[in-house]
């Protein structure tokens, strides 16, 4: 892990060998490196400055311990920025309210929204002892009902039938009454995404919050956007009070610089990552592991 930027720092800070502490000019070369493997990483660029900077920050002034090269020193600083800007203690899923807890799901069309529904409710279901229900909302795509219908029937929950003839309000509501007079532990929102961000699906999803203020509003962000990952989590942010951030595709080659662009945006805590198409493909977040994977 990280053997990659080593290399590159090492190669560097060479001439720093014997340097008892990190100034600002002897870590400028190697700050440009680590900049570098954040962009090839996918990082958006505003990700990338504002994280330097906190970096450099940080750094200047650290003596070089032992028999650590300066070079190794800022390694040090770097992963444990990184992995502290992207950590937060797994906080899971909070389902603190009077049953049932209504987790509504936001994010493109294709990020793993309805996937990820079937993964959460099956985990809750098998590893909580939770009772879960899914409800679709997306009133433009047949499919996409009947998509959520096979995953429900996959996990083993129950399914709340809705049909493109109702608003997706109306079919909220239904379900969340439903959910409420069946003892329901949980409710899932799954809603419409459209391929690009556009006003008519952020003020739909606004108006579902609106009407059904959601324990958890989720973004699902798919890894492999990259640097376009910024763009959506700043649009879905700016419409709705996220409550954290579910990354999928990560089982992909995508080295993961969107969990750090959706952080910076957001500020709200990466909760899970989606690491394969199956239902079981759901892990707890690991700051660590991603810093690793990011810096390459
Ligand atoms: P939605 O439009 O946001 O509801 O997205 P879907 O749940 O339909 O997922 C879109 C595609 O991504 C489907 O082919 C899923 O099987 C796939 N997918 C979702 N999550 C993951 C994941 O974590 N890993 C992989 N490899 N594929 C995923």
């Amino acid at each position: 892990m990280l053997d990659n930027l080593t290399q590159r720092l090492a190669r560097v800070m060479k001439t720093l060998r014997g340097e008892a502490r990190l100034t600002e000019t002897n870590i400028a070369d190697a700050l440009r490196e680590v900049r570098l493997a954040l962009l090839e990483a996918d990082v958006a660029l505003p990700a990338v400055k504002a994280f330097i900077a906190a970096v450099k920050e940080k750094a200047v002034g650290e003596e070089v311990i032992g028999s650590l090269s300066p070079g190794q020193a800022l390694i040090g600083v770097v992963h444990r920025e990184l992995t502290a800007l992207m950590g937060e203690a797994h906080t899971g899923l909070n389902l603190a309210v009077q049953p049932p807890a209504v987790v509504l799901m936001a994010g493109l069309q294709g990020a793993g929204k309805t996937t990820t529904v079937g993964k959460l409710a099956k985990w809750l279901k098998e590893i909580q002892k939770k009772k879960a229900l899914v409800v679709s909302c997306d009133v433009y795509r047949p499919a996409a009902i009947e998509q959520l219908k096979t995953v429900a029937a996959q996990a083993g929950v129950d399914f709340f039938p809705s049909t493109v003839g109702e608003k997706p309000v109306d079919i909220a509501r239904n379900a969340v009454d439903w959910a409420r007079r069946h003892f329901y532990d949980v409710l899932f929102i799954d809603t419409a995404g459209r391929l690009s961000i556009d006003d008519a699906m952020m003020k739909e999803i606004a108006e579902l919050h609106a009407a059904l203020k959601p324990i958890e509003t989720l973004f699902v962000v798919d890894a492999m956007l990259g640097q376009d990952a910024i763009n959506t989590a700043k649009a879905f942010d700016q419409a709705l009070p996220l409550t954290g951030v579910i990354l999928t595709k990560l089982d992909g080659d995508a080295r993961g610089g969107a969990a750090l662009s959706v952080r910076y945006i957001t500020g709200k805590p990466i909760k899970f990552a989606g690491v394969g198409e199956k239902l079981g493909g759901i892990e707890a977040f690991h700051p660590e592991r991603m810093a690793s994977r990011i810096l390459g």
